[in-house]
């Protein structure tokens, strides 16, 4: 985009501006971290439930960025030569300016909406299509009321096809989509019941997805068996693709091996395409590309037809893991292009602020505007404070001499793994982004980097994650902040990961268990305050130096501190004071606060931060006067604290399962735990969360043994029949206990359940997989992927899931996913 910035003030219709000396506008942010080159760029500031866009103003400032859309202006805000429009609501403004662009380009457009596969039908469409048009299309999955704004606005005259997901979680948010889309072509893509918060049920659901359809002239349906689809009528003109000979595409399929071969009738042409996949999804999203480009170009179709057997796996996920010489490996190399690796880097910038970044690129996918896009990315990557940079690829050679940071250059993938050794002390205790096209088998040099632990895994979903915390910042009003437990390593989850998505959501404080815990997680860079449980005696002056807030839950504890303090002359030191007002662990009991009181006052080396106590059960019905007592006395107890001490403080109770039980218990702060990971004692609550954690395994070997076989330790199994059993790389040592053996619970190989047959043993266990004809070794088991699994393992271990989850021991690797 090209705009003066006057420009942009007229084309937003109510908008206040103050102008000084303007640039012209190339880019918008919405996110300062992103922003490579400020100059140029327009900084929207956007509040959320999650965070407010106008504490960032001079961040942006400080990397070049002089126009700013804001929504309020004050002395902190404004300064003294930036440009500014001020305007009611800055997601309009966006979406107003992203709506005056799509108006200036008379390009064929393509809008795709549905519960699942937009993305993979988005980015299907531009491998087809990318030798014959120059594309614009929704970065990764961009879909919302601000992605696609953003989106849109990347669109410039070279372009010659848009194509844009538009995704909806509230009615009316499709008409705003519609009009900025304003596709010629509309597909519906698989139409599920995800995601459905918004709306009254399917038929309201449908209703508004299909307003993406108002206006354009071809409309896409993937109809198939869904029966709720199959039951509606829809205008003869639309396009429904199905194997019901009514429809205007028919399509039939059958799989050899690991190959799909699609017969397609279409206004009673005939034709075959093949993909290399053969589940059900890939197979509808092949042809609804297919129809989509005969009806875009039919003139292309007979070219386009080959390249179907190569379309590529569409993975929008980037991992992140833990590799060799204590390093984090940051994966993202499923798609290549300027825009993913744009956001590949703010990622490696956000989650690494104190570690040594380096960057091992490709060349990338693109072929059409190569030199364009080149110097798009040396741009970016000059202005990103990285340490080592490694290239791979021919076409990099001709813009190396552009490059600021130290670098290194290879032609091939294989060249570089020849030569990685030299690179060990570089890579100590860094964050590596690996950045590559597929053709450059970047998960080579991945296997290589990766820290090898064996094969279970434990998978942290951090968008269901955010999800579930949006949930409860839902349930809690807008000043009341929030207070993550991350004790336990997370839940077993991880701690410094963990810590990294949760201050990236915008909680407000971090609680754990150790001192030592805290640590780590300020010197990874963590900048949210954190509270320490259980600071030991011997922990005060790493606490101190840390600037760690202990609670403080005894007198002996709080003298102890006071003198730890004292001795460095540190004045007003944080601490959280624990009261006990019925769990009967740690605290003051109502008979101290008098006395408490009195040492607090006289002491100025500590400061009351907050003043908390833990319900001892909030889930349960039976218990709700003992509740309500407690939320009572830590009213009356904090209330005379405060009048004492002459000071508020935070007051907090709420764990995750009082949140929606107990609205008059949030006081200022709760304290989330379980909740964040999806699991709830209430089945109304239950169905709102997503699960976060899953549990992965794979085959190691398969044995064929005879009716009257043993199986383990004590043959404590013998077998009844002749059986298929198959060995899973997981023990009691890897936090599968030994209660889970002998058919006491069941794994999962795709929708199968699979008995557990024998002992558990220590790093091992046997499952009987007789009658399971696809299984081979390397196939994957899932231990548990759902929270229903996971209180199933619980029941079986005669637990609770939080033993479950925290059981999982630290030889599992875990892997962060984001989508
Ligand atoms: C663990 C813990 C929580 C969180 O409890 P959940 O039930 O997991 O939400 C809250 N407060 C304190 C003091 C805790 O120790």
């Amino acid at each position: 985009m090209n705009y003066t910035f006057s420009q942009i003030a007229n084309i937003i219709p109510h908008s206040k501006k103050i102008i000084h000396q303007e640039n012209n506008i190339h880019s918008v942010y919405i996110d300062t971290r992103q922003i490579s080159n400020g100059e140029n760029a327009l900084f929207v500031a956007i509040t959320s439930a999650k965070n407010d866009g106008h504490k960032y103003i001079h961040h942006a400032y400080q990397k070049g960025v002089r126009h700013f859309i804001v929504q309020y202006l004050n002395d902190d805000i404004l300064i003294n030569d930036a440009n500014y429009l001020v305007v009611d609501d800055s997601i309009r403004a966006l979406q107003e300016l992203a709506l005056y662009h799509r108006k200036q380009f008379n390009i064929p457009v393509i809008g795709i909406t549905g519960s699942n596969g937009k993305t993979i039908v988005k980015e299907w469409l531009y491998f087809l299509l990318k030798d014959d048009y120059n594309i614009c299309r929704s970065p990764k999955s961009f879909n919302s009321q601000i992605g696609v704004p953003l989106s849109i606005l990347n669109l410039d005259p070279s372009h010659t096809l848009g194509i844009f997901e538009a995704g909806i979680s509230l009615p009316r948010e499709m008409n705003v989509l519609e009009k900025i889309i304003q596709p010629d072509i509309a597909i519906l893509t698989h139409f599920g019941s995800a995601h459905s918060e918004g709306f009254s049920d399917d038929n309201h659901k449908l209703k508004e997805k299909l307003k993406l359809f108002q206006n354009s002239k071809i409309n896409i349906i993937q109809r198939y068996q869904h029966s709720f689809l199959q039951q509606q009528s829809f205008p003869l003109s639309f396009i429904c693709i199905s194997e019901n000979p009514k429809d205007k595409v028919v399509a039939h399929h059958s799989t050899q091996n690991n190959l799909s071969i699609i017969d397609i009738n279409i206004e009673k042409k005939k034709y075959q395409i093949q993909i290399p996949f053969v589940n059900e999804a890939s197979i509808k999203n092949a042809i609804t590309c297919f129809v989509s480009i005969y009806y875009l170009n039919s003139n292309l179709i007979d070219k386009i037809i080959p390249k179907f057997s190569q379309l590529p796996a569409v993975s929008l996920r980037m991992e992140i893991k833990k590799g060799k010489f204590q390093s984090t490996i940051i994966s993202d190399y499923y798609n290549s292009d300027i825009d993913s690796f744009e956001i590949s880097m703010s990622y490696l910038k956000q989650y690494s602020p104190n570690k040594n970044k380096i960057l091992i690129l490709s060349d990338f996918e693109e072929i059409k505007d190569a030199e364009k896009i080149y110097k798009k990315a040396v741009q970016i990557i000059n202005h990103s404070d990285l340490s080592h940079i490694v290239f791979i690829g021919n076409e990099w050679k001709n813009y190396l001499h552009l490059i600021q940071p130290h670098y290194s250059y290879y032609s091939t993938t294989y060249e570089f793994i020849d030569n990685y050794f030299h690179y060990s002390s570089q890579i100590y205790d860094s964050a590596i982004l690996l950045k590559g096209a597929r053709k450059f088998e970047f998960e080579k040099i991945a296997h290589l980097l990766e820290q090898k632990t064996h094969d279970t895994i434990l998978e942290i979903n951090i968008p269901a994650l955010w999800h579930n915390l949006n949930y409860f910042k839902n349930l809690i009003g807008k000043n009341i902040k929030i207070m993550c437990m991350l004790k336990a390593a997370g839940y077993g989850s991880g701690s410094v990961e963990m810590a990294y998505a949760l201050q990236k959501f915008g909680i407000d404080y971090i609680a754990v268990a150790y001192a030592d815990e805290g640590v780590e997680l300020k010197q990874a860079g963590i900048q949210l305050p954190i509270m320490v449980m259980l600071p030991e005696k011997n922990a005060f002056d790493e606490i101190i130096q840390n600037g760690l807030e202990p609670e403080i839950y005894s007198f002996d504890i709080l003298h102890h501190f006071i003198e730890a303090l004292d001795k460095q002359g540190i004045q007003q030191y944080p601490i959280h004071i624990k009261l006990d007002t019925g769990m009967h662990r740690l605290g003051f009991l109502s008979d101290e606060i008098d006395m408490l009181i009195n040492v607090v006052k006289k002491h100025s080396a500590v400061f009351v931060k907050s003043i908390f106590s833990h319900f001892a059960a909030s889930e349960n019905d039976e218990h709700n006067d003992y509740t309500l007592h407690q939320i009572k006395l830590l009213q009356q107890l904090s209330e005379k604290i405060e009048k004492n001490i002459g000071y508020t403080t935070i007051k907090h109770i709420c764990n995750s399962a009082a949140v929606k039980r107990f609205p008059q218990a949030h006081f200022d702060m709760i304290r989330l735990g379980i909740g964040m990971y999806g699991i709830s004692d209430n089945t109304e609550e239950q169905k709102q969360l997503q699960n976060v954690l899953s549990l992965k395994t794979i085959v190691a070997q398969i044995k064929y043994l005879k009716k009257g076989d043993s199986i383990g330790y004590n043959r404590n199994a013998l077998l009844e029949k002749d059986s298929k059993i198959a060995v899973i790389p997981i023990g009691y040592a890897d936090g599968f206990s030994r209660k889970l053996g002998n058919q006491q619970f069941q794994v999962k190989y795709k929708n199968n359940l699979i008995n557990t047959i024998g002992n558990v043993c220590m790093d091992m266990t046997m499952i009987d997989i007789t009658g399971i004809e696809d299984i081979q070794v390397g196939s994957e088991i899932i231990i548990f992927d759902n929270v229903q699994d996971i209180k199933r393992m619980a029941a079986s271990m005669n637990t609770i899931p939080y033993e479950v989850l925290t059981s999982i021991s630290q030889r599992v690797k875990r892997v962060y996913v984001y989508e």
